[in-house]
């Protein structure tokens, strides 16, 4: 199949050209005709698919026809950063339309945004708190809607949304297309999705399945060694763009901190930076002035980097579906990645749920060379407890800078960063190197 076969208007095409796109991925295969029919769509589809282009596409090629400068697309996601990315993929793919679009989300002055809408527009990419507030002081008019997006609506469910959504839904012209897109469907997301949507077609796409260019290793470590065999891994590993998990805000900044005294350039996102520290820290990493991020689940939603080369769960997610979202960050659109996670005896339980998921066992590594039979330190034992069950807040109001001064680069292992599919699960060649791989106890 190729984007031709979609006879896009020619301003369309030409920007799916200069993007490279060439063949849809699957979801972008099924979901662009589905939509483009006027249907209503359910995809169930994780980031790293390409189903921002799968939506946004068909949008911009419904709104090249028709008035202008009236709002008749509305997307709502859960995050700034998701709301930032879908915005960027439209400049980019409605570059040669005279479309224009504008986002709306807290944490930033209102004004602006206001200035925008009343500027006139033809989409709005919205987080729902601030779409909420624009609606109660009627600063936006959405009585031309003809598309309604709801995008990781699972995400929006966990982060608890679901009453704004149906706020905002309650106010939306009833005679519209709606589309909903979800990684997993937790039981509130089907009955929300069976209330809006009309004789939908569903479109699933790799909801069990991580992308395949993943490689997948797992470290059995105790509890108080984990930072130094993360330390360990790094410097045998390509450190270009490496994404660190951690279950809780306080050790992310923690283990940012080590990193930055162990000499590298490393940032940590939290859920409750500024606006400001938040965007200094993605785009330090977007650029390479950070070679390692350290966040949370809330804080990375949305990230999107293409080039991230490694996944490491420094603590390993407490859902299947939250594995596989982390580790859809590297091996995208067919670039290769590797996922490490660190257990510990207590993730047991977990690992042969993701691994129930995967289709497949994870292969257990051990760093040859890494004393393993550390004791546990008798103070400062922070990092010898098991992290605290994650607190999900809505959109944090509260601003707390973060510590993220460059440190010093270290000499980068001489290596690329190598890849290989799930299936085979195998060792890079730099790592079986360093690691002797064997199945853990
Ligand atoms: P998404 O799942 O929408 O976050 O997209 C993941 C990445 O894949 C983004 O960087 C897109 O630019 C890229 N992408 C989307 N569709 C295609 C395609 N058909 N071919 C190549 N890359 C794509």
């Amino acid at each position: 199949m190729h984007f031709q076969s979609f006879n896009f208007h020619p301003s369309i095409s030409a920007a799916v050209k200069e993007a490279g796109y060439v063949t849809p991925t699957p979801i972008q295969a099924q979901g662009i005709p589905a939509v483009m029919k006027g249907s209503d769509v359910m995809g169930l589809a994780q980031t790293g698919t390409g189903k921002t282009a799968a939506f946004v596409l068909p949008i911009l090629q419904r709104l090249v026809k028709g008035p202008q400068g009236k709002i008749r697309a509305l997307i709502i996601a859960p995050t700034r950063e998701l709301a930032e990315q879908i915005n960027e993929s439209i400049a980019v793919l409605g570059k040669q339309t005279r479309l224009r679009s504008a986002t709306v989300y807290g944490g930033v002055n209102i004004k602006p945004q206001i200035q925008k809408l009343r500027n006139g527009v033809d989409i709005v990419v919205a987080c729902p708190g601030r779409l909420l507030d624009h609606m109660g002081q009627k600063t936006i008019d959405l009585a031309n809607l003809e598309v309604l997006v709801l995008d990781e609506a699972d995400q929006m469910f966990d982060m608890g949304f679901l009453p704004d959504i149906r706020r905002i839904l309650g106010q939306l012209p009833s005679k519209r297309q709606t589309l909903l897109f979800s990684a997993t469907m937790p039981p509130d997301i089907k009955r929300l999705a069976a209330d809006i949507l009309h004789n939908p077609v569903t479109v699933q796409v790799g909801t069990t399945a991580p992308p395949v260019t993943v490689s997948h290793a797992i470290y059995p470590v105790a509890q108080h060694l984990k930072t130094p065999l993360l330390l360990e891994l790094l410097r045998h590993t390509d450190k270009q763009s490496v994404l660190v998990f951690t279950r809780t805000k306080h050790r992310a900044k923690r283990v940012g901190e080590q990193l930055e005294k162990a000499g590298y350039r490393a940032a940590s996102l939290q859920g409750n930076l500024s606006q400001n520290r938040r965007q200094a820290a993605l785009e330090g990493f977007r650029d390479g002035s950070f070679q390692i991020l350290v966040a949370t689940d809330i804080a990375a939603r949305g990230i999107d980097v293409s080039q991230v080369s490694h996944v490491v769960n420094y603590d390993i997610t407490d859902k299947a579906e939250t594995y596989i979202h982390r580790i859809g960050r590297t091996g995208r659109a067919s670039r290769t990645g590797d996922a490490f996670t660190l257990v510990t005896a207590d993730d047991a339980a977990m690992v042969r749920t993701i691994e129930k998921t995967l289709g497949a066992p994870l292969e257990r590594r051990l760093v040859e060379g890494f004393d393993y039979n550390v004791p546990a330190p008798r103070q400062d034992a922070e990092f010898a407890r098991p992290p605290r069950t994650p607190q999900v807040r809505k959109q944090p109001r509260t601003k707390q800078p973060a510590k993220t001064t460059a440190a010093p680069q270290i000499k980068q292992a001489a290596q690329p960063a190598t890849g290989h599919s799930a299936k085979e699960a195998r060792p890079s060649a730099a790592q079986s190197r360093v690691h002797r791989s064997r199945r853990a106890r």
